[in-house]
Formats: structure tokens, sequence, C-alpha cells
């Protein structure tokens, strides 16, 4: 099929894709094009007005702002999978990112309309909560700065009205000598995730857990965090019996269900993802 029609505007500043946005009824931003292109194409959306976003140079760029990186809403799938910056501080993101589609997809695809479209399994979202993103999006009204726990409001529900754009993204590193893993489930590499898990750890000189996130993607409608199993896991060694309580955290969780998914099987699949991902992330880390 093809899109209902609409009218394309192309502004080349931020200014003017507020005001757009603003004044348009039915518009829409676009991006990388990737998510919202097949969703007009099946008429899943019909808005009368398109707002480019690909001729505002200031909203693609990585930068570090310490303690900080921040990505520009923009930024390229595969510009964040080639910085350099990211190889070295964020290795979370770069073992995710390259289950993001395909190379072809992540040309376009951006790092704001994965987070704005929200896919429950979505790797990048799952990323943002594992590692307590900073989103900054703005308006004409004002400029304001929310974590991706307020910002993912439900399934692809954000917290953005419509007349906001998200202009970036910024991510904090964890201490040189953390443990990280990211690992999913998909039928096929390029795929939707059909769960995935995420975490981190921080040891010290004892191997003892001193900061940890795990986050699981594909479950909720939008990424969760263990906090229950997290807080199990302080403060010990993060022993094979530790390990396998806080796995069946991610056992018991609330999970979607679809027929060729039900929930008892997200659920199996996201106890054995934690535990896997929990183990390589121990494995991983150095203590400090
Ligand atoms: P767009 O499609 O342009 O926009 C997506 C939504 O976000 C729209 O509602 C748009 O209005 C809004 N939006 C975009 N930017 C902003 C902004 N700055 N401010 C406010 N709203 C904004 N994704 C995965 O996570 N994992 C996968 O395995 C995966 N596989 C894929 C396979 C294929 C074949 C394809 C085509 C896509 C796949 N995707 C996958 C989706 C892809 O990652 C998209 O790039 C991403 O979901 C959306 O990013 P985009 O830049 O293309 O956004």
């Amino acid at each position: 099929m093809k899109p209902s029609r609409f009218v394309l505007h192309i502004p080349h500043t931020l200014r003017e894709a507020l005001e757009l946005i603003d004044a348009l009824p039915n518009a829409r931003l676009v991006a990388g094009g990737q998510s919202l292109m097949p969703m007009l194409n099946m008429r899943l959306a019909a808005p009368d007005h398109l707002v480019d976003l690909n001729r505002i140079a200031a909203l693609s760029a990585i930068r570090e702002e310490p303690p900080d990186v921040v990505f520009g809403a923009m930024t390229r799938q595969r510009d964040v999978e080639l910085s350099p910056l990211v190889g070295e501080r964020l290795p979370l993101l770069l073992e995710a990112i390259v289950n993001v589609g395909h190379r072809q997809t992540r040309n376009r695809g951006t790092i704001g309309g994965s987070l704005c479209h929200l896919d429950p399994s979505a790797e990048l979202p799952a990323v943002a909560m594992a590692m307590d993103a900073m989103l900054t999006v703005t308006s004409k009204r004002a400029t304001r700065t929310m974590s991706m726990a307020s910002f993912a409001k439900g399934l692809m529900t954000t917290a953005l009205a419509n007349d906001e754009v998200l202009v970036d993204v910024r991510l904090r590193p964890w201490a040189p000598g953390h443990g990280w893993c990211f690992v999913e489930f998909a039928r096929r590499h390029g795929d939707f995730a059909i769960v995935a898990a995420a975490a981190m750890v921080e040891l010290d000189r004892a191997r003892r857990i001193t900061r940890i996130s795990l986050t699981l993607g594909g479950v909720g409608p939008v990424p969760l965090r263990l906090l229950d199993a997290e807080k199990a896991l302080l403060g010990g060694v993060g022993d094979d019996a530790a390990l396998e309580i806080a796995g069946s955290h991610a056992g018991r969780c609330e999970a979607m269900s679809d027929p060729a998914y039900p929930s008892w099987y997200r659920q199996r699949l996201a106890q054995r993802l934690l535990l896997q991902a929990m183990r390589s992330a121990l494995r991983r880390a150095r203590p400090r």
C-alpha cells in the first residue's frame, strides 16, 4: 500500500521545525523513516503533514559533555555503532546496537527515532533504561529534561507532547572496569528481539557488587528495570545461588503475550537471558 496524501515540510533549523510542528494540524516528525514510513504505507498512521528532521545538522552529533556522552536525536544508529567514543566508554550500547535491524536500516535509522517509536522489543530503549539515560525535549513553549523511565509511558507511548521534538539523549558511562552484557533472542539476526536482557555491574576489590543495573526488553510494554533483583544482589559476590534468585525475578515478571510468544515463554526466556547476561557481566568486570 502507499501512504495517504501528506505535505512534506523540510526545515533547516530546529526553530523552523518547532514552528511547523506547532502550527500544523495532524503533523508528524520524520527522522530516519525506518519505522514511520512502513506505518504510513500500512496506513497505521495518516498524518496530513510530515516535518522532516533530516536537514537539521544541529540534531545529529555525538559529543562529550563530561561526565556524559550526548547523542543528538538524529544521530544515525550506524554512526553510534562506529563511534570510537561509544567503543571506549559505552560497551553496552555497542553490544546492543549491532542487533538493531540491518546495516542498511542503521544507516538511516536514528537513536532519537528508536526511543520515540518505543517499540517494546527495541534494543535502544532498553539500553537507555539500563543506563538511566536523560532525554532533552523542546517545543516553542519550553525545554525540559527527563529520565528514560519518565519518558517511556506505555506501549509505544512516550511523554512527548505533540509539539515537542526530542533533541538529545545523554548517557553517563560507568566506571572503567565495569562489567556489561546485552543479550537477546530473536528469530533471525536483525529481527526485533523476542526478549532481551541487559546487565551492568561494578565490583569492589573483594569482588562485591557495588553497583548494578538489570533490564529486560520485549517483556513489558516498556523496558523493565528489575529493581528488586538489583537490590538482592547489591553487596554480594553474585554467586550462583544469588544469581538464580535474581533470575527468578525475571521469570515472575508480568510479560506480554501473543499467539506466537505467550507470556510463560517470554518469562522463561527472560530468566535464561538475564542469567546469561549477569554471568557475562560479572566475568567481564574488573574489581576496583
Ligand atoms: P522514524 O521512523 O522516522 O520515526 C519513528 C517515530 O519517532 C515517529 O513517530 C516519529 O514521529 C518519531 N520521532 C523521530 N524522531 C523524533 C524526534 N527527534 N523527536 C520527536 N519524535 C521523533 N528497531 C529495533 O530497535 N530493533 C530491530 O531489530 C529493528 N529491526 C528493523 C528491521 C527493519 C527491516 C526495519 C525497516 C526497521 C527495524 N527497526 C528495528 C526499526 C529501526 O531501528 C528504526 O530506525 C527506529 O525504530 C526508528 O528510528 P527512525 O529514525 O527511523 O525514526
